[in-house]
């Protein structure tokens, strides 16, 4: 595991005194190393830095273990720190028997519409009644992308018009669930190619109008740095509860998941993996921890 980085650290950390414990000196360079691998993986860069200072805290005067070497043990520290910042462990959102209304959030690109498509497939196929809102108010293209989507996998949708109210999105949706009854509405909301003062204005007035239980933030694993800045925002404005992280199946090394996750302490419930519906994860911390190593 993670031969490329052992071995570099076994360079650096030869040798382990007859204490066999790890010394600062030891620690602080193993860390120059540990620190470049977060960025290459695209780690924001105050994420790596605060990530490196809490491992260090931990590694120094650890014990080598009998058959370890030193590299092998920061690397194992590191790599259950990295576990532990993502999540510990797999979490799924929590779904009530009824009354669920999941909102999806992001940038335009993130693959909002795709993940909408595919938790409509995943949770249809766990026996789960869903209903999809195409609430892009300003893009029919959105809407139509949704709505082909929906006929895929075989879920009503409902569009909302150009211009729609907040509050009119809201009472045809109630009106549509009195005559065909639906336990997870999942929302899929408009998204700029930027953030915008106006795109979260209108993300939190249609938030508030449809109370939802989840706001799910999609996050592009190609964006590396820029995913912090966005977590960070999306949460601020409209209060993220959970997080889905696309594109997986690219060359991004997970650094995205890391940053986003650091700043808004909210779960990564699901990774993208591919373009097709059938394309979704369960989210593993165990194994983006040790792509993001490399
Ligand atoms: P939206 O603007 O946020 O709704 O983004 P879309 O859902 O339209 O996705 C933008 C592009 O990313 C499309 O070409 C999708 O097929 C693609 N996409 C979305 N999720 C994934 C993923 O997990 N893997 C890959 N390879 N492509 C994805």
């Amino acid at each position: 595991m993670f031969e490329s980085l052992g071995n570099k650290l076994q360079d650096i950390l030869d040798r382990v005194g007859k204490e066999r414990q790890l010394t600062e000196a030891q620690v602080k360079a193993a860390m120059r190393e540990i620190r470049m691998a977060l960025l290459e993986a695209d780690v924001n860069f105050g994420v790596a830095k605060d990530f490196v200072a809490k491992v260090s805290e931990k590694a120094v005067g650890q014990s080598v273990e009998g058959s370890l070497t030193a590299g092998q043990t920061v690397v194992k520290l590191v790599h259950d720190e990295l576990i532990e910042t993502l999540g510990g462990k797999t979490i799924q959102p929590e779904l009530r028997s009824e009354g669920n209304v999941w909102f999806m959030v992001g940038l335009q690109g993130a693959g909002k519409t795709t993940s909408t498509g595919k938790l409509a497939a995943h949770y249809k196929s766990k026996g789960r009644r869903v209903l999809l809102v195409a609430a892009d108010t300003q893009r029919p293209a959105a809407r139509d992308q949704l709505e082909v989507l929906a006929k895929q996998v075989g879920v009503p949708v409902l569009k909302v018009a150009d211009g729609e109210s907040p509050a009119e999105t809201k009472r045809r949706v109630d009106e549509h669930l009195k005559t065909d009854f639906r336990d997870l509405v999942i929302v899929d909301t408009a998204g700029r190619l930027q953030i915008d003062e106006a795109l979260m204005d209108q993300l939190a007035d249609l938030q508030a109008t449809m109370q939802p239980t989840e706001s799910l933030l999609v996050v592009d694993a190609m964006t590396g740095q820029e995913a912090l800045n966005v977590a960070q925002t999306f949460d601020q404005r409209v209060n993220v509860t959970g997080l889905i992280i696309t594109k997986m199946d690219g060359d991004a090394r997970g650094g995205a998941a890391l940053s986003a996750r650091s700043v808004t302490g909210k779960p990564i419930y699901f990774a993208g993996t591919s373009e097709k519906i059938a394309g979704l994860d369960a989210f593993h911390p165990d194994r983006v921890a040790g792509r993001i190593l490399g």
